[in-house]
């Protein structure tokens, strides 16, 4: 909420443009400063500039509702990926207003999940799309238009056989490749006003994992604090975003090797034996929704609903197609997990398979 900019607060162009010489852009910054410091910084009466901190205070607390009005907007409130499946466990697909995470082992198809969800996103509401625009922070430089426009193609053909919509789809998705954690963390606070601007539908970071572990060698003394603090107000701006916006963030996460239990110790890109999501509690704590994606055998692939407020534990099978991503059968089979918290079982990374085997 404090990340919201004092123009979107109700206040003035002209003190706006004051206090924006002074650094202070945003509700947080105002409040973060007394009473005497924001008067000389804005040029106004201190009865003026009490009753301006009294506004910004009041439009960033978080407003009071009731379960029955969050009942009533249920609907609005979820994402339909287009897999029915996972729709269904998610109890009416992916939560708006809230960081969905998406972990799994190199190559597993979490770029193809996302861009599969922004092509739906970009769809008309009557296929099941939300007619909006997307937001694409590229940490890895993975994005690619041509697939983009192949999943299109495939998983719609009748929608996008013409190449005027495809041009429209692909017009709707914008990317921003960041490739340090400062670019990122300076793109997300720059955000709100694209956002309004595109009037986009969804944000995806992919992935949240590849700067942070990049630029904080978790073996050097501090630097696992400075990383947490870093993941923290990237989690609080995505969350603020989320909220304000109603919309769905989806971040993609990396696996790790744990070494001396959960959560602690150095991480370590792994690639066989023992390994769970990357990033350590406090960011993992920090998401609404984790689906956990692993390698089966051959072609087949697991999703599994690892953290969520509304579903059970849950998986289910996927491969990667020509379309995207796809469940098996008509609705997907889901079974309920059994045992105990998923995300804190190993995952299940590319062993040498045979993938032309059946
Ligand atoms: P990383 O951790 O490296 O970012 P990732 O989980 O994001 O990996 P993706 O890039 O989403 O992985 O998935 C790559 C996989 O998607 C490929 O290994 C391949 O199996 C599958 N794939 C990519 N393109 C196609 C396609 N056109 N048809 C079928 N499968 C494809
Ligand atoms: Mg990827």
């Amino acid at each position: 909420m404090g990340s919201r900019l004092l123009k979107r607060a109700g206040i003035s162009p002209k003190t706006c443009e004051q206090l924006k010489r002074h650094n202070i852009e945003s509700c947080k910054d105002l409040l973060k400063h007394t009473a005497f410091e924001v008067m000389h910084a804005a040029g106004l009466s201190y009865q003026k500039t009490l009753e301006m901190m009294e506004t910004v205070s009041k439009v960033i607390a978080p407003p009071l509702t009731t379960a029955l009005e969050l009942w009533k907007h249920y609907s609005d409130s979820r994402f339909l990926t287009s897999l029915p499946a996972l729709d269904k466990v998610l109890r009416g697909g992916i939560p708006c207003g809230a960081i969905t995470e998406v972990t799994g082992p190199f190559g597993c198809g979490k770029t193809q999940l996302c861009m599969m969800l922004s092509v739906v996103t970009t769809l008309p509401k009557e296929l099941g799309g939300l007619d909006r625009s997307v937001i694409y922070i590229d940490t890895e430089s993975a994005f690619s238009a041509e697939r983009l426009v192949e999943i299109a193609q495939n998983r719609f053909p009748d929608y996008f056989s013409s190449r005027e919509k495809v041009v429209q789809m692909a017009g709707r998705v914008h990317i921003f490749r960041e490739m340090t954690c400062q670019d990122v963390f300076r793109r997300l606070e720059k955000l709100e006003e694209i956002l309004i601007a595109t009037k986009a539908g969804l944000i995806i970071l992919d992935s949240v994992a590849s700067v942070v572990r990049k630029e904080f060698d978790t073996t050097l003394p501090g630097n696992l604090l400075l990383r947490s603090n870093v993941l923290g107000e990237e989690a609080t701006t995505l969350k603020y975003l989320a909220h304000q916006f109603n919309i769905p963030v989806v971040v993609t996460n990396q696996i790790t090797t744990q070494i001396g239990g959960q959560g602690s110790g150095p991480d370590t890109e792994g690639d066989s034996g023992i390994v769970t999501a990357a990033l350590g509690n406090t960011w993992a704590h920090s998401v609404n929704t984790r689906f956990i994606l692993q390698y089966g055998d051959g072609h087949q692939r697991q999703l599994l609903v690892a953290k969520s407020p509304v579903a059970p534990f849950a998986v289910l099978n996927y491969t990667i197609q020509k379309e995207g991503f796809c469940m098996n059968g008509n609705d997907g089979e889901v079974t309920l997990y059994e045992g105990t918290d998923p995300s804190l079982q190993a995952i299940r990374v590319r062993t040498l398979i045979n993938l032309d085997t059946p």
